[in-house]
C-alpha cells in the first residue's frame, strides 16, 4: 500500500469549540502522521477558491462566511492510504449519517458545520496541499 499524504483543515466550529487536540487523537489513533499544522484565519478569497467547485451550489455563500467567520487549522497527514483512510475517520459529510466513532459522529453540529474537510482523491490533495503548505513547512 502506498504512502500517502492528505490535506486536512480543522474548520471554525471545531476550533472555536477548542476541540482541535480531541480532533487530532482521532487522527493519529487512526495512524495518520500530522506531518505540517499551522492555525489561519482564512481569507475570502481563500475561502472561495479552495471551494470554488462548489460555488454553483447554494449552499456556497454560507459555506465561504462559514469557512472565514473563526480560525482554521490547516494540516498535511501522511499515512498509508491517508486519503481513503481519513475520509473514513472523518465520518459522513452529514453526521446523522457518520458512522459511530468518527470525527464527525463525535463533534460536528450540521451539514455545513461538519468540523473537518479532508482531500477526496489525490489530484485534489496535490493541489489543496499546495494552496496552503510550500514543501519546507512539510516534514515527513
Ligand atoms: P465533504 O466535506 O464531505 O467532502 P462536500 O465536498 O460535498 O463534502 O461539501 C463540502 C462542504 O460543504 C461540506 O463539508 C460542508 O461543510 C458543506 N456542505 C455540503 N453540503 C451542504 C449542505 N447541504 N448544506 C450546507 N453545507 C453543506
Ligand atoms: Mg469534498
Amino acid at each position: 500500500m502506498a504512502i500517502e499524504r492528505t490535506f486536512s483543515i480543522l474548520k471554525p466550529d471545531a476550533t472555536k469549540r477548542n476541540l482541535t487536540g480531541k480532533i487530532n487523537a482521532l487522527i493519529e489513533e487512526a495512524g495518520l502522521r500530522i506531518v505540517a499544522q499551522k492555525r489561519i484565519r482564512m481569507t475570502r478569497e481563500q475561502a472561495e477558491t479552495f471551494y470554488a467547485v462548489h460555488k454553483e451550489r447554494p449552499f456556497f455563500g454560507e459555506l465561504v462566511d462559514f469557512m472565514i467567520s473563526e480560525p482554521v487549522v490547516v494540516q498535511v497527514l501522511e499515512g498509508e492510504n491517508a486519503i481513503a483512510r481519513y475520509r473514513d475517520v472523518m465520518g459522513a459529510t452529514n453526521p446523522a449519517n457518520a458512522a459511530p466513532g468518527t470525527i464527525r459522529k463525535e463533534y460536528a453540529l450540521n451539514v455545513g458545520e461538519n468540523s473537518v474537510h479532508g482531500s477526496d482523491a489525490p489530484e485534489t490533495a496535490a493541489v489543496e496541499i499546495a494552496q496552503f503548505f510550500s514543501g519546507n513547512e512539510i516534514v515527513g
